[in-house]
Order: structure tokens, then sequence, then C-alpha cells
């Protein structure tokens, strides 16, 4: 059993923590808000994040943002000068793939092996351990980490080189933003026409139509049981997360100088239905900015 470092125990950081302790991994964990690390049961809390990576062979990221994974290993906490060079890193948080390169390339400065690992599944997914890992990084590291991984997912996909992770994990939320928006457009429209939106999304499924967001997420309530949809966009994948993964993508698009219109017009609605107080609710009910 292995000695891990877990920095950041927020919604998915600390079940994904306790699944690695559940596999009798010895833990440190550290956040910077004190209260977090009292969700993560059996590990020691540490006071800083380079008390956690003191004697870890294995050192696990999962935070908001970019900006905070700069500041964590790079600018403030500083924490390839702490790791020591036999340790595994692995970033879990969805962040810009530029980033993830310049963190992934200093560590590498440094002969640390690092990963972009981000996820999907949600909060639910980390507690259950079946997440999807998109991997970036050298194919030996993987590896190295797929042990580890293995107690926090299911479905573990190696992307490619440093970023690639990001990039698989981007290009997919993208699609299924402007599936999503695509989807309750269509329905709008049968539904303004008089058409049953049960009925309509039956024929689409089995048609061209059809879409994972049609068929396992149908945004119109009632259709599916047991969605957001029909628990008033209750749980879920929220809105400012979209809107989030939607921003990366325009980031990533304006660096590879990529033409992402739909992408765009996408994060333009998801953006004003949270201007308009809707944030925290479900992706799919940009239904009811899209419906007549
Ligand atoms: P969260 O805000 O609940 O948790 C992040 C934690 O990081 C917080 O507790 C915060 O205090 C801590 N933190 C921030 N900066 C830190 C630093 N410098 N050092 C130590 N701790 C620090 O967020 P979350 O929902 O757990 O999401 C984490 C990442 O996973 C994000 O990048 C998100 O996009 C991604 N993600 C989230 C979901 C989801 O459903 N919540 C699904 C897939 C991916």
């Amino acid at each position: 059993m292995a000695k891990v470092a877990f920095i950041g125990v927020g919604n998915m950081g600390a079940p994904m923590a306790n699944n690695l302790i559940a596999a009798g991994h010895e833990l440190r964990v550290f956040d910077v808000v004190a209260e977090a690390v009292k969700a993560v049961k059996g590990a020691v809390a540490c006071e800083s994040a380079a008390q956690t990576v003191q004697g870890a062979e294995v050192v696990i990221s999962m935070l908001p943002e970019s900006r905070h994974v700069e500041s964590l290993y790079l600018t403030d906490a500083k924490l390839l000068e702490h790791i020591d060079p036999s340790a595994l890193v692995l970033d879990c948080s969805t962040i810009s793939p530029s980033t993830s390169r310049k963190v992934a390339a200093a560590a590498k400065a440094k002969g640390i092996a690092m990963l972009d690992a981000p996820v999907s599944g949600g909060t639910n997914g980390a507690v259950a351990g079946t997440l999807t890992f998109m991997i970036g990084g050298a194919a030996a590291d993987l590896a190295r980490a797929r042990p580890f991984i293995e107690v926090m997912g299911k479905n573990i996909f190696h992307a490619g080189e440093a970023g690639a992770g990001q990039v698989a994990k981007i290009a997919n939320n993208m699609m299924l933003g402007i599936a999503m928006a695509g989807t309750c457009e269509a329905l709008a429209l049968g539904v303004a026409n008089g058409m049953d939106p049960a009925v309509l999304s039956e024929i689409m499924q089995k048609s061209s139509g059809g879409s994972w967001a049609l068929e396992k997420y149908n945004p119109w309530p009632g259709v599916l049981e047991g969605v957001p949809a029909s628990k008033n966009y209750a749980g879920g994948f929220g809105v400012d997360l979209m809107l989030k993964d939607l921003g990366l993508a325009a980031g990533a698009a304006v660096e590879s100088r990529s033409s992402i219109t739909l992408g765009e017009t996408a994060r333009n609605l998801f953006s004003l239905h949270s201007k308009n107080g809707h944030g925290k609710l479900d992706f799919s009910s940009i239904l009811n900015m899209i419906k007549p």
C-alpha cells in the first residue's frame, strides 16, 4: 500500500480520497479550506500542501481551475520544489490544456512524472468509484498510475501526450453542450407544433436525430424517469460547470485557431441562462431558455 498526498478535497476530491483510503492507502490531505478535510475519514490532515508530499509516492490534486493548479505547483505553494522525483503526480482538475502542458513540462524539468487526469462522472461517480479518466502523459507513467486510478474509476483512457486528457474532456463536454441545446431546440419545435415530447423523442431516437442527450438525459420533464429534467432540474451536471468547460473550449480554440461556431453559441446560451440565475440547475434546464 502506498503513501498518497491528496490536495483539494472538495465535492469530487473528498470521495476520491475516501476510496483510496478504503483500498488501504495511507493518505495525507490538504485543502485551503480547513473544514473540507473533515469529509475525508482516516487521513492525516496537513497544514500545507508541502507537508502532504513528504514521503509521498503518489501526489493527486483536484482543484477548481487553471489558476489554482498553477498556484499550487508553480507560483505560490511551489509544490514541484517539494515533491520527490521518484513520486508520480496526477492532476485530476479540469483545466486548460495549455496550463496542463506548462505544469507537466515544469515537472519533467525536475525529473518528476506528471499526468493530466481529468474525470467525468460527477460526484455520484466519485463516490461510487466509477469515474471515467482521460489521461494525458507518457504510457509508462499511466501504467504506474493505473492501480490507483482503478480505485477511483471504471473507464481509463490514454488520450495522448501531456494536455491530451484535458483536450478530450473539453471536446467531449463541448459536444454535450451543443447536443443538449440542439435536442432542446428540436423538442421545443415539435411541441410548439402540437407533438407529444415523449412520442417525438422516441421517433428521433430511432431515426437520425438520436443522441445520448435525448436517450439517456432527456431534457423534457416527464419523458424519462429519474433524470434531472423530471426532478425540477435538481442534481446532475450544473449549468455553471458546463459553462466553465465551454469557456475552456473557447480558450483552447483561440490558442489553436480552431473555429467552434456551435460551441460558442452553446457557451453564450449557457452564459445567459446562468446570468438569469439558473447556474446551479442541471444543464438540461437550458430547455427553459430555448422553448417559446
Ligand atoms: P470544489 O470546489 O468542490 O473542490 C475544489 C477544492 O479545492 C475546494 O475544497 C478548494 O478549497 C480546494 N482548493 C482550491 N485551491 C486550492 C489550493 N491551492 N490548495 C489546496 N486546495 C485548494 O470542486 P469539485 O466539484 O470538487 O471539482 C474539482 C474539479 O473537478 C474541477 O476542475 C471541476 O471542473 C472538475 N469536475 C467536477 C465535477 C463535478 O460534478 N463536481 C465533475 C467532473 C469534473
